[in-house]
């Protein structure tokens, strides 16, 4: 009899393998999900939280699937987890143990995920010999501190004023989460014209319609903690973003942020999905409804595992933004060219296509 877990999760694409590991003399417990390796060794990251679970895991290892497909890289999809407080103090030996647990995995390259970083990265690569998201020292491409990820946002919004009714040059940005991706999506929109003018954190939201400097906000961010502590512009709550016009808005903090109860009320032309799942599905249905555009998180922040993969075959970081840009610029032309052909969400023109690719590279597999 099959195992009740893959019962639930298993389908045509997947999951290859489901494996948990432990090590009852340091207290380590771990999960690791193989989804799909047709296109190549899966590639994704290590999570570290003392609440997640196998069926989040299998959706990361999905998605991670369909985000490797989307990009064009020679990667399938993978996710793992190790179930500990990320602060635990004896994290370096449950990452080293976990490394080496997963070490017969061949075909699952680990990364860094919440939880982890370059660090982790580099004991996991000290125990087995493969990881990415290594530190420059290593022969890493720092992809954090480059801003891979709210690079390849910037470049999807270049391909979306195409499609929408906005030119870069003089467009509002609403950054909600100015973090990683946040900080470096409005430093490289700025850097094409675009005025950002208003930004969002945990506590609360800063708007300027004269245009909030990015450096000066990044550099309060690293000392105070809080845009709100911007000198000008008005402040407001963290939830009041929502209805401030603006031509695109960068959703990069939490998932779930627009649903069916706020989406009616999301004053912009287009959205660029910096986070991973930022919009619900019935969220994602009224804002096309509304006609306003929005690139899923599986092609806009794929900026991230693109760096990753360039990294991982020797590649210098130089490489890694012209092939960001490359891989990012083709897929959303793409997406959205299918999304207005068939009248479709771009999610789901997105997600047929990643489908298609993965199928493709899986008729060449030995049956
Ligand atoms: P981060 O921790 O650097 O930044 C998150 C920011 O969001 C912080 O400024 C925080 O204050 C803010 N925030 C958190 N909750 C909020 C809320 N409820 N309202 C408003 N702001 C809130 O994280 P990050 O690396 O920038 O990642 C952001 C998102 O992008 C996550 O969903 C992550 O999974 C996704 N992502 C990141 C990368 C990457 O390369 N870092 C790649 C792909 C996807």
């Amino acid at each position: 009899m099959s195992e009740p877990i893959f019962e639930r999760f298993y389908d045509e694409y997947g999951p290859e393998k489901i494996c948990y590991v432990h090590e009852p003399r340091v207290g380590m417990r771990g999960i690791a999900v193989i989804d799909n390796t047709a296109a190549g060794p899966a590639i994704g990251g290590i999570r570290m939280a003392p609440d997640v679970t196998t069926e989040e895991v299998f959706r990361l290892a999905r998605a991670m699937t369909w985000k490797n497909a989307l990009a064009g890289l020679p990667h399938g999809g993978g996710k793992s987890a190790i179930i500990a407080n990320p602060k635990a103090p004896n994290k370096e030996t449950l990452i080293r143990h976990f490394a080496r647990s997963i070490e017969a995995l061949r075909g699952y390259i680990p990364g860094p995920d919440m939880g982890t970083d370059e660090t982790a990265m580099a004991w996991v690569r000290d125990e087995i010999g493969r990881s990415v998201g290594l530190s420059k020292v290593l022969g890493g491409i720092p992809l954090d501190q480059i801003g891979a990820t709210g690079f390849g946002c910037a470049i999807c919004a270049e391909v979306v004023q195409e499609f929408a009714e906005f030119d870069l040059k003089g467009a509002r940005v609403s950054i909600q989460g100015f973090g990683n991706v946040g900080q470096h999506a409005a430093r490289f929109l700025v850097e094409r014209g675009a005025i950002l003018v208003t930004a969002t954190d945990l506590d609360g939201t800063v708007h300027d319609l004269d245009g909030i400097d990015v450096e000066e906000l990044v550099k309060l961010k690293e000392t105070s903690g809080r845009v709100t502590d911007y000198p000008r512009g008005k402040k407001l709550g963290r939830g009041d973003f929502i209805d401030l016009p603006c031509d695109i808005f960068v959703p990069a903090a939490r998932p779930d942020v627009i649903d069916r109860t706020n989406a009616l009320q999301l004053d912009c032309k287009a959205v660029v999905q910096g986070a991973n799942i930022p919009i619900t599905k019935e969220g994602e249905r009224i804002l096309h409804d509304r006609g306003i555009i929005s690139v899923p998180d599986f092609v806009a922040n794929a900026g991230g595992v693109i760096c990753a993969a360039v990294e991982y075959q020797g590649g210098t970081q130089r490489r890694a933004f012209e092939t960001i840009e490359e891989k990012i610029r083709e897929n959303t032309t793409e997406v959205l060219t299918l999304a207005r052909k068939y009248k479709q969400m771009p999610a789901e023109a997105a997600l047929t296509l990643a489908k298609q690719r993965v199928a493709e590279a899986m008729n060449y597999r030995r049956t």
